[in-house]
């Protein structure tokens, strides 16, 4: 059975794609099968797995409006070592489109169940907005990872982040969880971001990572040769907590299916 996380946060540029992406190489790196189904329109985690968003013959557009099947739309990255299931501008329809659909919301998840048994992790990368494709990844997925800086307005994100999975939870989805809270392009050297780290951690307890996601370059470079950053540059600071965290989530997960917390 593959395990289903939706890696989400409302605020764009806060390290959603980043997070997928490395976090999907790290899984596969750790010799788990894996899928990163890219849910924003912008495509960037295809491109960032080396995967041409212009050239796409099938995407995840065709998957959620019922054209075709995931095995169908979903290509190797050989640069990552995971499967994609790709996105570019199509999706951007897809919105309006799904509205004329019977439970439109939970066309993702039905058609993940086709590979269910192909995959240990589906990852999906969410676009930066509470909409129907973000719904439609909470209602496909066991828990959400979210990724956050440590910055003045981040905790009150947070909150409107927690009261929709809780809607999502009570309404559609009573598997939904949030895994953890996963601190990114994190600056030791500036004080804020060691406060809000503490407030953080304050409130959501060990929902918090130990990882943190340092900020770096090599991170931010790696997309641009078509890579995610722990295959572009392993060594660097960056890659090596994407790699701790692969192994982290690994044992939260052994954690929760022991304990159900
Ligand atoms: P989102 O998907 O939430 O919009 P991205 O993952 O695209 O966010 O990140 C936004 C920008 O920040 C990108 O240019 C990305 O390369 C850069 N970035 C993300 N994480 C880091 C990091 N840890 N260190 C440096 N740059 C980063
Ligand atoms: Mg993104």
């Amino acid at each position: 059975m593959a395990l289903i996380f939706v890696i989400a946060n409302q605020k764009g540029g806060v390290g959603k794609t980043t997070t997928t992406v490395n976090a999907a190489a790290a899984l596969a790196k750790l010799g788990k099968r894996t899928l990163l189904v890219d849910l924003d329109p912008q495509g960037n985690a295809t491109m960032g797995s080396g995967i041409d968003k212009r050239s796409l013959r099938r995407s995840v557009y065709h998957v959620l409006i019922g054209m075709c099947e995931v095995r169908d739309a979903a290509q190797h990255s050989h640069a990552g070592g995971y499967d994609v299931l790709p996105a570019n501008r199509d999706l951007a329809g897809a919105e309006v489109e799904l509205v004329g659909f019977d439970e439109r919301e939970t066309r993702l998840k039905d058609a993940l169940a086709a590979v269910d048994d192909r995959y240990d992790f589906v990852l999906i990368d969410c676009p930066p907005s509470l909409s129907m494709l973000t719904l439609n990844g909470f209602c496909a997925a066991h828990g959400v990872i979210i990724p956050m800086q440590c910055e003045y307005f981040a905790l009150e994100g947070l909150s409107d982040l927690v009261n929709t999975i809780k809607k999502v939870h009570a309404n559609f989805n009573t598997n939904l969880k949030i895994i953890g809270l996963l601190r990114v392009m994190f600056d030791p050297r500036v004080t804020l971001a060691q406060q809000v780290s503490q407030q953080l951690q304050g409130h959501f307890g060990d929902k918090v990572f130990k990882t943190v996601i340092p900020r770096n370059v090599r991170l931010a470079e790696a997309p641009s040769y078509g890579q995610p950053g722990v295959v572009f540059d392993p060594v660097s600071k960056g890659s090596k907590a994407y790699l701790e965290f692969g192994t982290e989530l690994i044992e939260r997960l052994g954690h929760l299916a022991a304990t159900g917390r």
